[in-house]
């Protein structure tokens, strides 16, 4: 069906949501809690999800891991910022919301700590190695 009386403007409302960049230091961020993408930019182009996360998160302290209902996994991990500085990272992404931050990998955050989920289990030894 074609509705011919609409603009493209109107139906790029409709098909999509918002995604406004954030930047932090060299990295922006576009995490969008419509539809739970996030996309990661420098500008040179497009950022490796694993080098963003790492550049906006790489200080932060891994606190532990706990259960959390809702998330896309069972278990998740907690990490808190090291400094009111890098907490203020946080705050380029929505408040509890669920976002594909990469591939078996999303983040959350309630503006306090970081949350990481995964869905598979060497990446969840990865990132908890060291701990
Ligand atoms: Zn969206």
């Amino acid at each position: 069906m074609s509705h011919p009386g609409r603009s493209l403007a109107d139906m790029d409302r409709d098909q999509w949501c918002e995604h406004k960049p954030v930047w932090v230091g060299r990295v922006a961020v576009a995490a969008c809690d419509e539809c739970g993408r996030v996309d990661w930019l420098s500008s040179e182009g497009p950022v490796d999800h694993a080098e963003a996360i790492a550049a906006l998160f790489g200080s932060y302290d891994l606190a532990g891991s706990m259960q959390a209902l809702g998330a896309p996994s069972p278990e998740v991990l907690v990490y808190v910022p090291p400094s009111a500085r890098k907490r203020r990272h946080l705050d380029a992404l929505p408040r509890r919301a669920w976002l594909k931050a990469g591939p078996h990998l999303w983040m959350s955050t309630d503006g306090e700590v970081l949350l990481l989920a995964t869905t598979q289990r060497q990446l969840f030894e990865n990132l908890t190695r060291g701990a």
